[in-house]
């Protein structure tokens, strides 16, 4: 099996788009604009054959049209959302999808948008605005049991799986995770280190999902602090992350 290549792409104000290349092939994820894709493209002597879409938002998808029409390259995004995907040729499910030799497993993710997906290349996973390092996306098409459910099946990828999400939104990610869980010391150390890298200019991705388990407050419904600290002790799982994630909208 030929080695994934995976190149950060910094689109827009604080957007994150992908370059994956195996062998050949090589697919662009969530191309909010033109420019930065194509410098990347340019400096890499690299060719795009395939688009690939989270989720339909502008700022993912911005890219699709002009980038299928100058490389002839293949749009793939969510069937259930095949008339929102700018200039889709291949609607994909949870049947998954295959890149060359590699098999990509789709996980639909409702609840940012009914028709989200995250992209898993072997132990990558393209998030979208579902799972942000530290965060979650907002409620602009689901219910909180459907985000919370949508982040599960995240999280129940192995540990040591990198989490490649649609936005550096992580410092301020981090401070709201503090203000819920201030006692959790793994939370404190990657703070400082994000403190670090941003100053630095450099990306908070990717992180992994043992990382995003101990820290991302919306994994951590079951913290006996976070219960503690918004008086929810006995309340439900979903009860709890809706709780976080209007705290969080209102941060
Ligand atoms: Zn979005
Ligand atoms: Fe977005």
């Amino acid at each position: 099996m030929t080695a994934l290549e995976i190149t950060v792409i910094p689109c827009l104000q604080d957007n994150y788009a992908y370059l994956v290349r195996a062998g050949d092939l090589c697919a662009v994820i969530d191309p909010a604009e033109v420019g930065p894709v194509e410098a990347v493209l340019k400096a890499s002597g690299t060719r795009l054959t395939h688009i690939l879409n989270t989720h339909h938002h502008w700022d993912h998808s911005g890219g699709n049209r002009e980038l299928k029409a100058a490389y002839d390259a293949e749009v793939v995004g969510p069937e259930k959302d095949r008339t929102r995907i700018p200039a889709i040729d291949t609607g994909v499910d949870e049947n998954g999808w295959q890149f060359g030799d590699f098999k990509v497993q789709v996980l639909e993710v409702p609840a940012h948008t009914r028709g989200a997906v995250a992209y898993v290349f072997g132990d990558a996973v393209f998030t979208g605005d579902t799972m942000f390092v530290m965060g979650c996306g907002r409620l602009f098409e689901g219910s909180a049991e459907m985000m919370h459910a949508s982040l599960a099946k995240i999280a129940a990828l192995p540990d040591d799986t990198k989490v490649y999400c649609g936005h550096e939104y992580t410092l301020a990610n981090a401070r709201f995770a503090l203000s819920v869980e201030p006692g959790n010391a793994a939370l404190q150390q990657r703070f400082k280190e994000i403190e670090v890298l941003r100053n630095d200019g450099k990306f908070s991705v990717p992180s992994t999902i043992a990382l995003e388990k101990a820290t991302n407050p919306f994994l951590r419904t079951n913290s006996a602090e976070i219960r503690a600290n918004l008086g929810m002790a006995k309340a439900d799982d979903v009860a709890v992350f809706a709780e976080i994630r209007r705290r969080k909208d209102n941060f």
